[in-house]
């Protein structure tokens, strides 16, 4: 089992198209493929129709973006149906506050001397209701103000930065809500990225586990070998089933390729044990 339960597409910010995507995963040995775009399932019948024709198995899944304790905070929800009404409708309400959100980002940068960004943005976009940071800070390079992406986070985009604005997404008891309705479940997406003390992360834990969220991503390409090892112990203290993902956006912007994180420790209940 090579399972890769994270990665994006051209339906949000990852490079490739939904059909790409199953195509390199199946040639990288992929076995279980789930696309979790953010805030959107626009893709996924496209990867299950594609799913069928190189031999892997491809689940619905999507990657919430939710506002808690002054962080953002992604919940993946997986083997969900991507049609049901209730996660439909969430979806779209977090993707119209994004389009707002970005229209904010273009006049944030406007004012620290940076024009065109939300045109620029844009045109990286392939999916008009999707206009993640991801999209503003390619168009930066393209400026030639900034070497890469990450430069550009580190300097514009991150919380204090001159391109960063606050955003009202989710809220968690919703998103979760939404993924189970959909008969998903609901997965906490890379805890080591969040900057919370260790009190305000149990609180997260809390919270999520109380509302019905059921895993964590133990395995990712945003952690370190100690990282995983950290949330590999929550898994173990609360009984969470753990997830595996690449994360993996395209080849110029990801650490780790579709299908090349290491494995879960063997002791763990692994989240595709619930995909059936
Ligand atoms: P948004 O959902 O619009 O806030 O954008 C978040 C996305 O930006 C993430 O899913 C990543 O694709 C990308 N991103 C966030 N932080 C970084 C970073 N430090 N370096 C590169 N990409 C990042
Ligand atoms: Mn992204
Ligand atoms: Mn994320
Ligand atoms: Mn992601």
């Amino acid at each position: 089992m090579n399972a890769d339960l994270h990665c994006h597409s051209t339906v949000s910010d990852g490079w490739l198209a939904p059909a790409e995507l199953v195509r390199r995963a199946a040639a990288n040995g992929v076995t279980l493929l789930a696309l979790t775009d953010h805030d959107e399932v626009g893709g996924v019948d496209e990867a299950l129709a594609t799913a069928a024709e190189c031999g892997i198995r491809v689940v619905p899944g999507v990657e919430i973006s939710v506002s808690f304790r002054d962080e953002t905070v992604h919940i993946v929800g997986l083997g969900i149906d991507h049609r049901h009404p209730a996660l439909v409708a969430g979806l779209m309400q977090v993707r119209r506050g994004r389009s707002a959100r970005a229209a904010r980002i273009g006049e944030a940068l406007a004012a620290a001397g940076i024009r065109g960004a939300l045109e620029g943005a844009r045109r990286f976009a392939r999916n008009p209701e999707l206009v993640s940071r991801a999209h503003f800070a390619r168009f930066l390079v393209t400026t030639g103000l900034m070497p890469d992406v990450a430069t550009v986070f580190r300097y514009y985009l991150v919380r204090g930065k001159p391109g960063f604005v606050e955003h009202d997404w989710a809220r968690l008891e919703d998103a979760v809500g939404w993924i189970r309705a959909a008969g998903g479940v609901a997965v906490i997406a890379h805890p080591a990225r969040y900057r919370y003390s260790e009190a305000e992360m149990d609180e997260l834990f809390d919270r999520f586990t109380a509302c019905g969220g059921e895993g964590v991503e133990v395995v990712t390409g945003a952690h370190s070998d100690a990282e995983a090892a950290r949330f590999a112990t929550v898994a173990r203290q609360r009984g969470l089933l753990a997830s595996r993902g690449s994360d993996f956006h395209g080849e110029k912007e990801s650490p780790i390729d579709l299908g090349r994180c290491r494995s879960l420790p063997p002791d763990l209940a692994p989240v595709w044990s619930r995909l059936a």
